[in-house]
């Protein structure tokens, strides 16, 4: 072929594709827009996940109608004007693409006012061919309206995920965005309902509530830090604000780890790589935090030019801005929660041995060396030890053991034919609540129990949307869950073998540390979820337990096909073998 110059829609087709990927960034685009005209509320709604309709509406300036055509032309922006100013960018936007981009790939309408119009304006585009500019009754502020998203990419139509998918990472981009911006108040409806409402008062703890659920939220630590001005030009020129998880709270991932610079949501930063890193020593192996952060920065101090959808940025000085962060979270974390003086963990979560010369006593792990060489050569993976879903029949039953009681109110005391055994309550009782369930659940009954008083539990959204799809399998549980609108779900019965805990424990670990694309087949994804469900509602270290009680414990253990280690493959329990004792004690 020839080569020809392409037509200017086929290239702003090519160009579109850099920018607009999916519904979300359709929604991020305009809102940042509406942010950048100092709009004070922001109303978002999509139909059908955005592949209908997505309308963002704000109160911000407006466009003076006959500068409206112009601002869907392509490299048409208010926001920069000669190159120098790139890198001192204190807008979200100034590529000027996103609007010709948007009309390139949909039917958009765009109507807008300012503020010494007596009307408002409106233009229509179609697959990047505009109409004429009408006069229209408008009030002040911007509404840009999207339909049929890629009608005319149908390649780009097929590369979109599940409506589920496509709604979370709406919902999940309005909540970071209502957090960055709290004294901007957003509204987010989805088909007809309201999943997010902010009300701009600045409060970023109501809305952090919103992204977390409430629960979380209150255990997060609030994190101010400003660098030293005498470390920089003698002006503070780095200043970081937000919230970020206490130790004991972690996730399975790192998706919960945003970053805002300078008002704009940065994905896939090494900045996440700092934070992390302030958390070193503090968390398991596989676990990672959760974090709001936001970065203030002097604007010649940082390229936002670097990527399409302006998800990256670069830094002038880049081990400046990490130890920064890194120290600033360290600080947050020592000052809520001392690191302990003393810590002989003999067998650290998710399979973290300490070396057994450290503690001086031969401790090994009830049953087999092989096991517990198996258990090192994993761990340093993250991985659970045991799938969640491994159900083989151990081949180390447990003797019979005789009870001796409780210490530390975390772990049972019981002697058996050869030794000492230490078990881990918790753990114990999380691999003997999740053996009944799965095996109930294999011959399809599942004993339930209906509640006095159902009980509603209120989600974040993103949680929420989650939850639906996993109702049917919820259901098979013993479950008796329902849809209650905003949100929220009505629990009427649970299965017999939790009567008496949290319902709505259940139903939050349930959606806790899910994995967007995580697809297991379908008997996994039931193992993981009743995995989860057990852990949450198994007895928790720390809580007395009485004789009867912990005799009856122990009763199921030694009942169990793999007594020695919970669902999630940490051990349940610790053998100190006579033998070991008589060498220790120097008897042999
Ligand atoms: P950019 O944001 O990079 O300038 P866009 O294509 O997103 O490019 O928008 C082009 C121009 O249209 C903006 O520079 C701004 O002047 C105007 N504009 C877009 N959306 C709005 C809005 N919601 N309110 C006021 N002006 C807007
Ligand atoms: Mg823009």
């Amino acid at each position: 072929m020839p080569i020809r110059l392409l037509s200017p829609e086929v290239a702003s087709q090519i160009a579109a594709g850099e920018v607009i990927e999916r519904p979300a960034s359709v929604v991020k685009e305009l809102i940042e827009n509406s942010l950048d005209a100092s709009a004070r509320a922001v109303t978002v709604a999509v139909a059908e996940a955005g592949r209908r309709a997505i309308e963002v509406a704000d109160d911000g300036t407006g466009i003076p109608a006959p500068e409206l055509e112009l601002s869907l032309s392509r490299h048409a922006t208010s926001k920069l004007f000669r190159a120098e100013e790139l890198f001192s960018i204190g807008t979200l936007g100034f590529r000027g693409e996103a609007l010709a981009s948007i009309g390139s790939v949909s039917r958009l309408t765009m109507t807008s006012r300012v503020a010494d119009a007596p009307s408002g304006a409106r233009l229509k585009v179609e697959g990047g061919i505009s109409g004429r500019v009408e006069q229209v009754g408008a009030p002040v502020g911007t509404v840009v309206r999207v339909e049929d998203l890629f009608y005319n990419v149908p390649a780009r139509l097929k590369f979109l995920k599940s409506d589920v998918t496509e709604r979370r990472a709406i919902d999940g981009l309005l909540t970071r965005y209502a957090l960055a911006y709290p004294s901007v108040r957003f509204k987010l409806t989805e088909d007809a309902s309201v999943t997010l409402q902010t009300s701009g008062d600045g409060d970023r703890r109501a809305i952090l509530a919103a992204l977390y659920g409430v629960e979380v939220a209150k255990q997060m630590l609030e994190v101010t830090a400003e660098e030293d001005p005498s470390t920089g030009s003698g002006q503070v020129a780095l200043t970081m604000t937000g919230y970020i998880s206490p130790t004991a709270l972690t996730r399975s991932n790192r998706k919960e780890i945003t970053f805002f610079v300078n008002g704009r949501w940065v994905s896939d930063t090494p900045l996440t790589t700092a934070l992390i890193q302030a958390y070193h020593t503090l968390l398991m192996v596989g676990r990672y935090p959760m974090a709001a952060l936001f970065l203030e920065i002097k604007p010649e101090d940082v390229d936002v030019n670097v990527h399409p959808a302006k998800a990256e940025v670069r830094f002038k000085n880049q081990d400046r801005v990490f130890s920064f962060v890194q120290r600033a979270a360290r600080r947050t974390l020592l000052a809520y929660a001392p690191v302990p003086s003393v810590a002989p963990v003999l067998w650290g979560g998710m399979g973290r041995p300490v070396e057994s010369k450290q503690v001086g006593l031969d401790w090994s792990m009830a049953g087999e060396e092989s096991q517990k060489s198996k258990v090192e050569s994993q761990s340093s993976t993250g991985e659970p030890i045991v799938p969640a879903s491994d159900l083989r029949p151990s081949t180390f039953d447990l003797p019979l053991l005789r009870l001796i009681g409780q210490i530390g109110q975390t772990y049972l005391v019981a002697e058996g034919p050869d030794g000492l055994y230490l078990i881990d309550q918790h753990a114990a009782h999380e691999r003997v609540l999740f053996e009944k369930l799965m095996a109930q659940h294999g011959q399809r009954k599942i004993p339930s129990q209906s509640l006095l008083t159902p009980a509603v539990v209120q989600l974040p959204p993103q949680s929420a949307q989650l939850l639906m799809t996993q109702l049917p399998i919820l259901n098979r549980f013993g479950f008796e869950v329902e849809e209650f609108g905003g949100n929220s779900f009505q629990v009427r019965a649970v299965p017999t073998l939790f009567a008496g805990a949290e319902p709505e424990s259940a139903l939050r670990a349930l959606v806790e540390d899910f994995e967007e694309d995580e697809a297991p087949l379908q008997n996994e994804i039931e193992a993981k979820l009743a995995g989860r469900v057990c852990k949450r509602l198994a007895v928790k270290a720390g809580q007395t337990l009485s004789p009867d009680e912990q005799r009856a414990l122990l009763n199921d253990l030694e009942a169990c096909e793999s007594p020695r280690t919970c669902p999630h493959g940490r051990p349940t329990m610790i053998h100190l073998s006579v033998d070991m004792l008589e060498r220790q004690f120097g008897r042999k």
